[in-house]
């Protein structure tokens, strides 16, 4: 396990966390988590069963009604626990997180933070809840408004942010007064099993958070759906997955939040900031090696300024340090596992059979782990599929355009909607622009949007919900109306 604190590490949770409790699998399975640098086992971790799963249910149940008659007060106060606790464990925590899910440490480290600010954040927005007294038109009574905890809710989160995904959910759930399973992303199980220990250092109750790591995600995510105790489903992945949860969901007509897919479009006019637009480009493409539903997918630039803007980006990009995660030279590390890199690959060669060309990386290099070079792609035809596909690594595909209206029209040109970027000196076409796209989310002369202060979410196939900001603690509370004779 290399330099990561042994004290930390050699300790680790690796069963599933029920009641309070770890606990083995029902059937004694286990699963291995691999090291995405170098393809070696760094754990083996408990396989949840469906049996376990309605164990989990069974824990939240059992936690449910004291945990939402408990004080917002006391609430908040253990989510600032859980907070600081994450905060002082932060460089183990990265330390983890680059070891299961591959990325580099200064990445690991930027989504500690983030992750962290969530638990902050909601232990803020746990007293201030709020409803609304007022009087009928007919004068005859009073309607009163109060928003109640939802109740039992299934957390389903991805690898790409094994930390952050997870204190974004459970955040706002717990300061709504809910009690939640989470089933990570089978990759990456070992973060979320840690921050169960943190958050029962925090004080939270046995029983409000479990933790179930599952390999049969798809019977033990469905037990779950079909348990009548269960209220709410907040599932973060792809949009593939999230249509069959969907369905699955309606059976019993469970409240849901779908944070998908992306295909963020990011556009430069000629009239922008260069610099900026260059930096801006590398954190919207980079940050997390490209393994970010925000990602930039698609360069659009403007015809004038095309040339330049493709060189620089390939200088910047042929000079980043690649490498394992967990050695601090690195800047790009490892993508999760060998499938992602063959994806990465196939629409790399997709585009480069229809006519674009690589100016810089557009390989998978020569060495163990699942790498895959920062690559940049010109004259990309507009049929290629990696304009359509979210590419999930560290490829930036570039297309020309000429102007206002078919720059929106190429950006809007998409199933998903998440986020779109735009670069521009004149701030009224940012607005103007901001405005035509279909995003839930819009970087304006800005590469990162994501703000545990802010909603986040998509429109489109990019889902339904938004984590984060006030808005995101609607999403677990269900709005209640009294009547009241006056
Ligand atoms: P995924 O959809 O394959 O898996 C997500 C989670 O669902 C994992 O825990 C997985 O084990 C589970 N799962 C898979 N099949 C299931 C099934 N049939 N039933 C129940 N659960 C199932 O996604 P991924 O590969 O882990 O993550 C990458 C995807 O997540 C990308 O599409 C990315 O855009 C998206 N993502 C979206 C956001 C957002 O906020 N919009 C954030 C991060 C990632």
């Amino acid at each position: 396990m290399g330099d990561t604190n042994p004290e930390f590490v050699s300790d680790l949770l690796t069963d599933l966390y029920i009641g309070g409790k770890a606990v083995p699998a029902g059937d004694g399975g286990r699963f291995d988590v691999q090291d995405p640098a170098t393809g070696e086992t760094v754990a083996s971790v408990a396989d949840g069963t469906v049996d376990d799963a309605i164990a989990a249910v069974d824990a939240a149940e059992r936690a449910a009604s004291s945990w939402a008659a408990t004080a917002p007060r006391e609430r908040a106060e253990i989510l600032r626990k859980a907070f600081e606790l994450m905060t002082e464990q932060a460089e183990d925590l990265a330390r983890l997180i680059s070891l299961e899910n591959g990325k580099a440490l200064i990445d690991a480290r930027g989504e500690v933070a983030y992750a962290a600010e969530f638990f902050r954040w909601y232990s803020e927005e746990a007293v201030r809840g709020a409803g609304s007294v007022a009087t009928a038109p007919s004068g005859a009574n009073r309607i009163v408004v109060l928003h109640r905890p939802v109740g039992i809710c299934v957390l389903v989160t991805p690898w790409n942010f094994p930390a952050a995904m997870a204190t974004r959910k459970i955040g706002p759930a717990l300061a709504a007064g809910c009690t939640v399973i989470l089933k990570p992303a089978s990759d990456t199980p070992l973060t979320a099993l840690a921050m169960a220990r943190i958050l029962a250092a925090a004080g939270v109750p046995p029983g409000v958070v479990n933790v179930l790591p599952a390999r049969r995600s798809g019977a033990v995510v469905s037990a779950m759906l079909h348990d009548p105790r269960v209220r709410k489903l907040s599932f973060t992945g792809s949009t593939e997955v999230g249509r069959v949860l969907l369905r699955e969901a309606a059976d019993q007509v469970i409240n849901t939040s779908m944070e998908l897919g992306g295909n963020a479009p990011f556009l430069v006019f000629a009239d922008a900031d260069l610099d900026a637009a260059i930096e801006g480009a590398m954190v919207a493409k980079m940050r997390n090696a490209g393994e970010a539903c925000t990602a930039a997918n698609r360069f659009y630039v403007e015809s004038s300024i095309a040339g330049e803007f493709g060189r620089r980006l390939a200088e910047r990009m042929s000079a980043l340090t690649v490498g394992p995660g967990t050695e601090e030279a690195t800047q790009v590390g490892p993508l999760v596992n060998q499938d992602a890199v063959d994806k990465v690959d196939e629409l790399v060669r997709g585009a480069v059979d229809v006519g674009a060309e690589a100016v810089v990386g557009g390989n998978r290099p020569d060495r163990p782990g699942f790498y895959y070079d920062p690559t940049v792609l010109v004259n990309v035809p507009s049929d290629a599929p990696i304009l359509r596909e979210e590419i999930f690594g560290p490829v930036a595909p570039i297309v020309t355009f000429d102007d206002e209206d078919e720059a929106i029209r190429l950006a809007n040109a998409t199933e998903f909607g998440l986020v779109a970027y735009v670069y521009t000196g004149d701030l009224a076409r940012g607005l103007r622009v901001s405005e035509r796209f279909e995003s839930g989310m819009v970087g304006l002369n800005r590469g990162l949007v994501s703000d545990p202060a802010a909603p986040f979410g998509g429109v489109k196939q990019s889902g339904i919900g938004r984590e984060g900001g006030h808005e995101g603690m609607l999403d677990y509370l269900e709005t209640q109306y009294v009547a009241v004779q006056w």
